[in-house]
């Protein structure tokens, strides 16, 4: 170990009584003690705060730390101040006169840290007065705010490079998130001159959390049996709305659970109550809009249960990443329902006026869905979606535990597929399903769909049923999806590899086909499936399209646009 290592570690030990650093928090100091402008990713509760704080007792001068939880800087400064480090904040909560003392006290080098809101930095008064700090750190927590692509973008983030590039010396730039997206971690790079050499990304996997996705489940039923056979531990229940938090903690406490709630309706003192509760152990749940969590550090939530889709997999996985934070064994479930997926569509049409941002918001939510529709590992899912390839199937998600045997599922993808390029890649979802299916719905006709050569091929299944399939055809990028208005399904390269034969997909089998037995029609379809399966063993060269006896689809699949 170096010197300076060394002396970092010593520090670690002194002000905050841990004996060594995690994995990262090493490299991003060593980094920053040598100059060098850093972005460090960790997951939430990964220790990001040290990365700043000590080299901030190590390096001349003051480190000014810009982060968006105003929550959150007067807990961490108490925490600061209690372990002899002298630190204050400056936010909205402070009168004029007191954000000017503080600056006056920064400037004769009372603080070792100094926490600012980024909203700040839109004072041209107060820019002025930070230049004549003598400024050695600045650390910018949650930078993924500075990102468009980050799921929290504040316009005052992009004021910051403006800032450091106006100080009379030049402090070391260090950036944290929790958000690894590479177009986000690029943004935060460019904005602040950082090289991609330093730049960390911690592991993302988190071995004591199992993931479970939950669908078509009566979701009141699932909580309350779940809550009930968990009484004696601490966990989170988020929901979309207030109104929906409101409603389950009502039934929460009808069956006697010692359950809080949270949600920006509640005045600041309410929801203090609520937090210290909770994290006093004095209430066990928590339930929860998006609002309650950020810069909470409860050790022992045992599990994170949404109760609605989230509206994007950073988020979801900051929330989810609540749980466990002790190491110990902690679930994190979340309860899918189709109408949630419309929701959150419709807050994003609703909510958005940029075209662009609207698409982003969109690719963002299907990637959620997808979540919900893999049939590999959520956790590796988790791990790929934030940039890090090459991980291992956890063995514990919901995902890894479901033993129900895989199907050859090539000839339905087929027919999905097939049918998407009759129709011309104008529909969604719904209506596909309704083609395949054979419905006799007069929107279907009125379209001329009843007279393509693939309306009703499977008509042995539910439209409902299909739409599954084309879901987690959807999942695994057989399937693409465009349009902003409402979504427009098309079949991607990889969809196309299948129409020629070229691939073959597994699905595992559905808990519902073998259910209805004594339905004759049903035993009619499992016999003609029986033949069209023969047919293609007996032609086993032929590619499986055949099937459709229809020679022109084969022209059709090589003209496709791509
Ligand atoms: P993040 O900002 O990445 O979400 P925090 O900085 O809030 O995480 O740290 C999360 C928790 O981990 C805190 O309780 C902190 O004290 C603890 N922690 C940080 N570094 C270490 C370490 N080297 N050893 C033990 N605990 C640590
Ligand atoms: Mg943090
Ligand atoms: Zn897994």
């Amino acid at each position: 170990m170096n010197a300076v290592l060394k002396q970092a570690t010593e520090t670690l030990k002194q002000y905050f009584g841990y004996e060594q650093f995690r994995q990262g928090q090493e490299w991003i100091i060593s980094n920053v003690l040598d100059g060098k402008p850093t972005l460090g990713v960790m997951p939430t509760g990964g220790g990001k705060s040290i990365c700043y704080q000590i080299p901030a007792l190590l390096l001349p001068g003051i480190t000014i730390v810009i982060s968006p939880l105003i929550s959150l800087m007067k807990d961490q400064v108490d925490a600061l101040e209690t372990a002899g480090i002298p630190a204050a904040y400056i936010n909205s909560s402070l009168t004029y006169r007191e954000a000017e003392k503080r600056m006056e006290a920064a400037a004769n080098g009372a603080y070792k840290l100094l926490y600012l809101a980024p909203e700040r930095l839109d004072s041209p008064e107060f820019f002025h007065t930070l230049k004549k700090l003598n400024i050695s750190l600045f650390a910018v927590d949650e930078a993924h705010c500075i990102s468009q692509w980050g799921h929290d973008f504040r316009p005052s983030y992009l004021r910051i490079a403006r800032l450091i590039n106006e100080l009379p010396s030049r402090p070391v730039t260090l950036a944290l998130t929790a958000t690894a997206t590479p177009s986000v971690r690029d943004d935060i790079r460019q904005s602040l001159s950082i090289f991609q050499e330093n730049e960390y990304v911690a592991g993302f996997q988190r071995s004591n959390l199992s993931f479970q996705v939950v669908r078509g489940a009566d979701k009141l039923q699932y909580l309350q049996h779940y809550i009930g056979t968990h009484k004696s531990e601490s966990g989170i229940i988020y929901a979309a709305t207030r109104k929906e938090v409101d409603q389950l903690h009502a039934s929460l406490i009808k069956k006697g659970v010692r359950a809080g709630k949270y949600h920006g309706g509640l005045s600041d003192g309410e929801r203090a109550d609520q937090q210290d509760g909770f994290i006093k152990d004095n209430l066990s749940v928590m339930v929860a809009t998006n609002a309650f969590g950020m810069g909470i550090d409860k050790s022992n939530v045992r599990f994170v249960l949404h109760y609605q889709l989230p509206k994007n997999m950073e988020g979801y996985y900051q929330e989810a990443g609540r749980a466990g934070r002790d190491g110990l064994e902690s679930e994190c479930i979340l309860l899918y329902s189709p109408y949630d997926l419309q929701v959150q569509r419709f807050l994003i049409e609703k909510s958005i006026s940029d075209t662009q941002r609207i698409r982003q918001e969109t690719e963002k939510l299907q990637s959620m869905k997808d979540y919900c529709f893999v049939e590999n590992c959520l956790q590796q899912y988790i791990q790929q979606y934030f940039g890090e390839s090459g991980a291992a199937p956890c063995g514990k998600c919901s995902n890894c535990h479901d033993t129900r045997e895989k199907v050859n599922i090539t000839r339905e993808a087929q027919m999905i597929l097939s049918c998407m390029v009759r129709m011309e890649r104008k529909f969604g979802k719904t209506v596909i399903s309704q083609v395949l299916a054979g419905s006799a719905n007069k929107k279907i006709s009125s379209f001329g769909f009843h007279k393509l050569s693939t309306y009703g091929i499977m008509k042995d299944k539910p439209a409902k049923q299909i739409g599954h399939l084309i879901d987690y055809l959807t999942s695994e990028q057989f399937i693409g999806i465009t349009g902003t208005q409402y979504p427009v399904l098309y079949v991607t390269e990889k969809g196309k590899d299948v129409l020629q034969g070229r691939q073959e997909i597994y699905k595992k089998a559905e808990k519902l086909s073998a259910a209805k037995k004594n339905d004759t029609k049903n035993s009619a379809l499992f016999e003609e499936l029986r033949k069209l399966r023969k047919e293609i063993a007996d032609t086993a060269k032929v590619p499986p399209f055949v099937i459709f006896s229809d020679s022109t689809l084969l022209d059709m699949c090589t003209a496709l646009p791509s």
